[in-house]
């Protein structure tokens, strides 16, 4: 080995050893700034596009439900969607995560989805980067009291109002949460034109919007219990809305 060669590699060894005693303090303060530590266990940031389709397309469909957990119909909803097998995404309401935590930790002890759909339910639309992060971090927050160390994989927007919230969403490992079918169930137009319009309306690989909580919604539950056999038998399977 000449000398030249020697001090290349000396030189070279001591790169790699500076780069590993830089590496992981660049490591921690990058996750600290995502806001990955902390807020979010071991997530990491995730693209802010706002997604509408599964994790695997083709022919699969995933079901979300906002604005719960409600007392009386995320109950129910959960005894069907046990006994269907299948798996779906809650966007919970933090008021309604507070008064009622016991469901929160039903929802992820029968492994569904976890999606953060802020506070109040406020159209933050207008509101500036700092806000939208106060926000999603205390609804994480409370979120985390029900189940401890939870994962919250989605961010939803109240009203679709998206404004600055999906790169805030994404900077705190929570991927931004649209859809490509809503039911529009608000106002209930009974179980049997429910029925129909997710059976006319769903297509492969698409994320489609429903409602457990924030009024009445037996019809919503009703009509779930109805179309997922009838789906099965179209060859659908049920999968996680996509994470990128
Ligand atoms: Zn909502």
């Amino acid at each position: 080995m000449t000398r030249t060669t020697e001090r290349t590699v000396r030189g070279r060894l001591g790169l790699r050893r500076r780069m590993r005693r830089l590496a992981l303090p660049l490591l921690l303060s990058a996750g600290l700034c995502a806001g990955a530590l902390g807020t979010t266990g071991t997530a990491q940031a995730v693209d802010a596009t706002v997604i509408t389709s599964t994790q695997s397309g083709g022919r699969t469909v995933s079901f979300t439900f906002d604005d719960g957990p409600d007392p009386t119909h995320t109950p129910r909803l959960l005894e069907v969607l046990r006994r269907h097998g299948v798996k779906a995404t809650f966007c919970l309401w933090g008021d309604h995560v507070r008064q009622h935590p016991h469901l929160v930790r039903q929802i992820a002890d029968d492994g569904h989805r976890l999606c953060n759909h802020s506070m109040a339910h406020q159209d933050m639309g207008g509101w500036s980067q700092q806000q939208v992060r106060q926000n999603l971090e205390q609804t994480n927050a409370v979120i985390r009291q029900a189940v401890p160390n939870a994962q919250i994989t989605y961010y939803r927007a109240p009203y679709g109002s998206w404004g600055q919230s999906p790169q805030v969403a994404a900077s705190m490992g929570m991927q931004p949460l649209g859809w490509r079918m809503d039911i529009a169930d608000w106002t209930p137009p009974g179980t049997a034109e429910l029925v129909r319009r997710l059976m006319q309306g769903i297509t492969p690989g698409a994320v489609v919007l429903m409602h457990d909580g924030g009024g009445d919604r037996s019809q919503t539950v009703s009509a779930v219990d109805q179309v997922i056999p009838q789906l099965k038998s179209q060859g659908y399977t049920f999968d996680q809305p996509a994470v990128r």
